[in-house]
């Protein structure tokens, strides 16, 4: 059955300006009458990492917490740590991440708690309804122990995940770092023996100490046992698969083996989606913010040219039917360059597709629908 989304397409006057829109179209989803007075709502939402421009607004965010405050619900903003090393990888920076930013208690209404405690080990396990991959989730304790939740979402490309949007905020955002790590656990480095220098760069920076120098003499694949080098050796079992060294490798020793892990890494962001949104007693409210379609994520510390014109924000109690729509929407817009988009790319065509081809947003997608989080039809409803 379809879905509803309900869309607005950032058109406004005087008489109705940006917050009366955001009442009108959080107004058409009902999620008001799921509110009982002093209700604790989790508002997830992505800060931004610094240098990143084209995250959520805070004052795009507040008219939105005054309609749940309007509605009898006590919100907090909130996100959980991430596995990598940034701005937002324990809760004090990312606290002051968000400040930075605007988001500040005074301002906005209410408070940044961020969900899995001071070094995001903070988390409860919940159980993943027709999981393959997993049984449990560990998800960020403040969310889940929240009596509802509002995920508020910027859609834009992503370099994991093709896209991110409102599964994503949800399925990797709600993640605790222990979450974090079984989803991308199996999307560690592929090693390439022949192509490494040695320089041992990438050894110090993984912090699982996965990676150590070893006589290439032992080690498989090494091109001449006769003369042994340092080269780099991976422990597979220690690896948890945070990326961090793809970065520090400039010589092609350390790459993602993209093609062999792409459906399981959606598969499991999916499932822990499902742990999250499955669980509640009551629906949880979508709001995706289609501006500024970055190439990449906000995670990233830039933003690049968007490669879309402004669309609009779209609500649903649907996470899956909220996906596909920005998906549809962004991809019927025109193509904007300059932009990391292929040249030559033509209205109507898959835009997330064309920046990463391995990476078909359909597939997380299709799985999303199939663990029964929602529908991939819908009915786009304009204001
Ligand atoms: S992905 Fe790289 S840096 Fe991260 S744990 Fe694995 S080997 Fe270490
Ligand atoms: S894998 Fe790359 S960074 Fe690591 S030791 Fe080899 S060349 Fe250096």
């Amino acid at each position: 059955m379809a879905s509803q989304v309900y869309f607005w397409n950032l058109r406004a006057s005087m008489k109705a300006p940006y917050a009366e829109r955001i009442k009108k179209l959080l107004g058409r989803t009902g999620f008001a009458k799921h509110v009982t007075s002093g209700e604790l709502a989790a508002v997830k939402i992505h800060f931004g990492e610094r240098g990143v421009t084209g995250h959520v607004q805070p004052l795009m965010v507040r008219p939105i917490l005054d309609e749940l405050v309007r509605a009898g619900a006590r919100p907090f903003l909130t996100d959980a740590s991430t596995l990598y090393v940034g701005q937002r990888g324990e809760a004090v920076s990312h606290a002051m991440q968000a400040a930075l930013h605007g988001y500040d208690p005074l301002l906005m209404g209410a408070p940044v708690i961020i969900a899995d405690g001071l070094k995001g080990a903070s988390q409860v396990a919940l159980p993943v309804p027709g999981g393959k991959h997993f049984q449990k989730a560990f998800i960020a304790a403040d969310i889940a122990e929240a009596d509802l939740l509002i995920s508020i979402n910027h859609l834009k490309g992503h370099e994991l995940a093709g896209f991110g949007g409102a599964l994503k905020n949800i399925g990797m955002g709600a993640a605790s770092k222990q979450g974090k790590m079984q989803q991308h656990v199996t999307t560690g480095p592929k090693v390439d023996i022949a192509a490494c220098k040695g320089c041992g760069a990438c050894v110090g920076i993984c912090a699982a100490q996965a990676l150590a120098l070893a006589d290439a003499a032992v080690s498989a694949g090494n091109p001449n046992p006769e003369k042994p080098r340092q080269t780099i050796r991976l422990d597979q079992s220690r690896c948890v698969g945070c990326g961090a060294c793809f970065l520090a490798c400039k010589h092609g020793g350390l790459t993602i083996d993209w093609q062999t892990d792409v459906q399981g890494f959606m598969e499991r962001m999916m499932e822990y989606a499902a742990a999250v949104l499955l669980s509640r007693p009551k629906p949880s409210l979508h709001i995706t913010f289609v501006t500024s379609v970055t190439p990449d994520c906000d995670c990233m510390g830039f933003s690049d040219a968007p490669i879309c014109p402004d669309i609009g924000v779209l609500a649903s109690l649907d996470p899956v039917a909220i996906d596909q729509a920005g998906i549809d929407l962004v991809n019927m817009a025109e193509p904007l360059w300059p932009s990391h988009l292929p040249k030559g790319l033509k209205t109507g065509q898959d835009k997330f597709l064309a920046l990463r081809p391995s990476m078909p947003p359909a597939m997380g997608l299709e799985y999303a629908e199939a663990l029964g989080l929602g529908s991939r039809e819908y009915e786009l409803v304009a204001l």
